[in-house]
């Protein structure tokens, strides 16, 4: 197993927002975690990348426990989480964002990369000296996905990278996940509330509902499921 999530539990407060999640991520795969508004999809991500510390539970990545490791250990892991509403640098170009992105390296491979990134996301490379603020919102996560990729990850947690788009471009970004985890080797952990088209790229998916994980197996079954069905594939 990449990641192992025992027993993690969040409270905000006297909020249980997290109760009791286990969760397994392996090494190639695409997982989904999905689930409506509020049902702790984005904590659960902001657990295992330590952008939230009042949790407890056990969190093991490739070998190593991370459980109270800061956030910007882990990113040096290479565990890398694109946050939602991307927050890219906006008062920077495209290429500086890139750059940011690699930032932790100091291997001589970054400018090579950057042109495999320009490969991978065309848009961006015919934008590269626009400012990041400027692009419209499709655009913006690429940059972010793109941003993350030159950190090499070896897993990407991914936060609602559908938010806000349209179905066109909603489609070319899972195009693109798909792409980064199959050919670039590259696991995925998908939190979205666009169930339908999550189960149709992930391998395994988890549904998570008030904090607890209530649905969980293979993609299809979860998408077959008949309470899945009603409740998340419209
Ligand atoms: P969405 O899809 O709307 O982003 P989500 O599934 O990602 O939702 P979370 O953002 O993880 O859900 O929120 C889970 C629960 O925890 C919600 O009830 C939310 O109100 C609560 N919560 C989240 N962050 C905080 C916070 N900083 N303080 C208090 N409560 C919080």
């Amino acid at each position: 197993m990449l990641l192992t999530v025992k027993d993690l539990n969040v409270h905000y407060g006297v909020i249980h927002a997290i109760k009791d999640i286990n969760l397994e991520v392996e090494e190639g795969q695409i997982v989904a975690l999905i689930g409506a508004n509020g049902a702790g999809k984005t904590s659960t991500l902001h657990a295992i990348s330590s952008l939230l510390t009042s949790k407890t539970g056990e969190i093991v990545f490739d070998g190593q426990d991370i459980s109270k490791m800061p956030a910007h250990k882990i990113v040096a892991t290479h565990l890398v989480q694109v946050p939602e509403g991307r927050r890219i640098f906006a008062q920077l170009s495209v290429e500086d964002n890139l750059e940011m992105g690699a930032f932790l390296r100091n291997d001589n491979k970054i400018e090579e990369d950057m042109q495999h990134v320009y490969e991978l996301f065309p848009r961006l490379s015919e934008r590269r000296k626009q400012l990041a603020g400027t692009l419209s919102g499709g655009e913006q996560q690429m940059l972010a996905m793109a941003r993350a990729l030159m950190n090499k990850p070896k897993l990407l947690l991914l936060d609602e990278p559908s938010m806000g788009l349209s179905p066109i471009l909603v489609n070319e970004i899972f195009d693109i996940i798909k792409t980064i985890n199959k050919e670039e080797g590259v696991t995925v952990l998908l939190v979205e509330q666009n169930a339908t088209k999550a189960l149709s790229i992930a391998d395994k998916a988890y549904v998570l509902e008030t904090g607890k994980i209530t649905v969980s197996g293979n993609a299809k079954e979860v998408a077959n499921n008949p309470r899945v069905k009603e409740a998340y594939l419209g």
